[in-house]
């Protein structure tokens, strides 16, 4: 049965069915964590690759041997370090911790996260750092070969040699073949192709081995040709990993590995595409590199993290967004709670059900055998789960399926089965009365029972829905309230515009948080004071905090005050998320600001009275001028035309949006948004102008002192750019011209 599952190896580019070395077992090497960091979403992807391919042989009946290396050695490059690229390990050394104790944080880090993801355990976690002995031994070996030549005590794998380099990646021109090993430059190496077997240690460096060529450390690549040698022998049936791996990686394996036993190292290549967030590749270096921590705290399940996985094929990628986990959240809940209904129905005997059992099998097979088509498979499920099937068929069935999802479906959250039976039993018993009660007044009452039957149940942690013809009840599942309470935008095109609308109150106040709460806090707090005696909505951007910000604005008293939170499924650009708080304002005029402004009197009238004039767009405490639009340097805060008004504190009529339109989207970042903005408006005639009657506490501007300098500037610029591009040949617009 072990041969039916067909795999994508990209080293032939063909399915493939996988002939086994040795008969009715399977053995797979999977290149595992480099524990020094954390792992991100996308690692833990490739991992369950790796896990689902291992289920089914297991399923059918193969002998599983399953290898993933630890890579300990300390690949993390002294340079960067001291640049500070990797702040939590500088941390933990600055805090006197070892590289021993970092590895071993981060390789129970690791584990926990494969058990929360419901991996199987490998067979071994062969360690690097205990198998240096080996690879000094494999890497004399292609020395002595002639293989292998050392240069300043580093040791190169001479690819020459290696007819086949380049088969698996489709890297073979000279031209287009990177060098080795991470950016690694040796301008002494005989051909650029060439990567290292071992490197001399620098000075500081912690981890280091003697070798015949010196104290030194050993490259990435061997450490894997060892590791499989070692527990899977010469050749083996699947190698896995990300489709990052494959060059330079796994090519450097092969040669290593090929050269020293004359045999091909793995059947089959299998190789998982990269997860995306919002459309880039997870990466630390991007900033979007979410770990299993980041569900957590969202309070997000990371079983549902691999039901999302298991929606998408794993050749392609995947994009992660918040609110598709939460999408899988809430249908892994419903498979998860009908799963516990029918375990507790009744047992059905009888074999007239064997047909149709067989036929879901063999179609979930069918699906799995694709090439691993788990988004099918998945669909099969549910097809399952709403066909004629008793309740107890069902369960077995979905049992043996989730041996392959390894969703945990049959694990219950809500270990008292008896009281869940218990329960159902005397609900449809109540309800069954309620249908033949005649009397009125006994209905009633009946009913009420009913009401407080479901009360007493939820606090027990049981929530019950009545359908037809029994009742269900259910555990309750915090992790499907949470994620169903989201309710969160992907883009500002989710925000219904109202812009076209009536206004149903006097001012809209916007503000978005991104991170220091504190300031916000501020902010809302003197808002709530100072403009309780008005009709006004809040509206506030939740920019993806950890926190959420509803978690924390119920507990402000809002009285009179509508305010509302939008939140969106990951970090949005400034602009966009400014075009979220405007599609949903109704406010007659609109005050946008930014937290660290703090009102300390009223200043309602006075915006009143500014926007009150026809010909005046925006007005605010802060303006800028310039003379040549090349500079907007002058800081105005006395009362007087300007050519921008300052994104710290900008008020509009809400009605000129329907001729200026939005803010730019292109202004991801804040710098010059407001400028822009100001010229959109002056475009159409508006003044914009600074009264000094606004009066408000304007404390640091957080975000700007936190970013790095060449950052800022960077992102300053390129908003510069997107600012004169537009607005460049227009020095008509500016205050000084017009007054001439
Ligand atoms: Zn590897
Ligand atoms: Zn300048």
């Amino acid at each position: 049965m072990i041969e039916i599952m067909y795999l994508y190896d990209t080293y032939t580019r063909k399915l493939k069915l996988i002939d086994p070395v040795k008969k009715g077992h399977i053995g797979i090497y999977t290149c595992g964590p480099t524990v020094y960091r954390d792992l991100h979403l996308g690692n833990l992807r490739s991992f369950l690759l790796a896990d689902w391919i291992k289920r089914v042989y297991h399923y059918q009946g193969a002998k599983v041997t399953h290898v993933k290396n630890v890579t300990d050695v300390g690949h993390m490059r002294q340079e960067l370090l001291e640049l500070g690229e990797d702040r939590v390990v500088m941390a933990a050394l600055k805090a006197g911790k070892t590289a021993k104790e970092i590895a071993d944080h981060y390789t129970r880090q690791f584990l926990d996260a494969e058990s929360k993801l419901n991996i199987i355990p490998a067979t071994v976690f062969p360690k690097a750092t205990d198998h240096v002995e080996e690879m000094i031994i494999h890497i004399q070996t292609l020395l002595d070969n002639d293989l292998a030549y050392e240069l300043n005590g580093n040791v190169y794998f001479r690819v020459n040699r290696f007819p086949n380099y380049g088969l698996l990646s489709g890297n073979r021109d000279q031209t287009f073949l990177m060098p080795g090993l991470r950016g690694e430059v040796d301008s002494e190496k005989e051909d650029i192709r060439d990567f290292s077997l071992w490197r001399a240690a620098e000075v500081s460096r912690e981890l280091q081995w003697d070798s015949p060529w010196g104290k030194g450390f050993p490259g990435w690549h061997i450490e894997c040709s060892t590791m499989s040698m070692k527990y899977l022998g010469s050749s083996f049936d699947i190698h896995t990993g990300g489709v990052d791996n494959i060059f330079p990686h796994h090519e450097a394996e092969i040669a290593q590995s090929e050269s020293l036993t004359q045999t091909r190292l793995a059947n089959c290549w299998v190789h998982g595409a990269h997860l995306l967030e919002n459309g880039m590749k997870m990466a630390k270096s991007a900033g979007n590199a979410y770990t299993l921590a980041d569900l957590e705290l969202r309070g997000l399940g990371t079983l549902s993290f691999r039901y999302l996985c298991l929606t998408v094929r794993y050749k392609n990628r995947l994009n992660f967004k918040f609110s598709s986990l939460c999408s899988a959240q809430i249908a892994y809940t419903r498979l998860k709670n009908m799963t516990v209904f029918w375990k507790n129905g009744s047992v059905h005997k009888g074999d007239e059900f064997k047909d149709a059992l067989q036929e879901w099998r063999s179609r979930f097979n069918l699906a799995i055998n694709d090439n691993l088509n788990l988004p099918d498979a998945l669909k099969i499920v549910w097809e399952m789960s709403k066909s004629e099937l008793p309740s107890s068929l069902k369960y077995k069935l979905i049992c043996e399926f989730d041996s392959i999802l390894g969703l945990d479906l049959d694990e219950t959250f809500f270990p008292d089965s008896n009281l869940l039976r218990d329960s159902i039993s005397e609900r449809d018993l109540l309800r069954k009365s309620t249908f033949t009660e005649k009397n009125d007044v006994k209905k009633q009452q009946l009913y009420a029972k009913m009401d407080s039957q479901r009360s007493v149940l939820f606090e027990k942690g049981l929530v019950v829905r009545d359908q037809f013809p029994n009742s269900i009840v259910i555990p309750r599942n915090y992790e499907f309230e949470t994620a169903k309470t989201w309710n969160m935008v992907s883009s500002s095109s989710d925000v219904i515009s109202q812009i076209k609308n009536k206004s149903q109150v006097d001012f809209t106040i916007g503000f978005i948080v991104q991170g220091y709460d504190e300031d916000a806090k501020r902010c809302l707090t003197s808002i709530l004071e100072y403009w309780s005696t008005e009709k006004v909505e809040i509206l506030i951007f939740d920019n993806f905090n950890k926190q959420p910000v509803r978690d924390w604005v119920n507990s402000f008293n809002q009285k009179f005050l509508q305010i509302k939170v939008i939140r969106s499924d990951h970090i949005f650009g400034t602009a966009e998320a400014y075009n979220c708080i405007l599609n949903a304002s109704v406010g007659e005029y609109v005050v946008l600001l930014d937290t660290s402004i703090e009102f300390f009197e009223k200043c309602s009238s006075t915006i009143k009275n500014a926007l009150n004039q026809e010909s005046v767009g925006i007005v605010g405490p802060f303006g800028l001028l310039s003379s040549d639009l090349k500079h907007f340097h002058t800081e105005i805060t006395n009362s007087q035309d300007v050519d921008a008004v300052e994104l710290y504190f900008m008020a509009f009529r809400r009605s000129i949006l329907n001729k200026i339109g939005l803010i730019r989207q292109c202004f991801n970042f804040y710098r010059n948004l407001d400028i822009d903005f100001s010229f959109q408006c002056r475009n159409y005639g508006y003044r914009t102008i600074v009264d000094d009657c606004i009066q408000v506490k304007r404390h640091k501007h957080r975000i700007w002192y936190d970013m790095k300098e060449d950052e800022r500037e960077k992102l300053s610029r390129n908003n510069y750019r997107y600012f004169l591009k537009r607005w460049g040949t227009r020095n008509d617009l500016l205050t000084s011209t017009k007054q001439k």
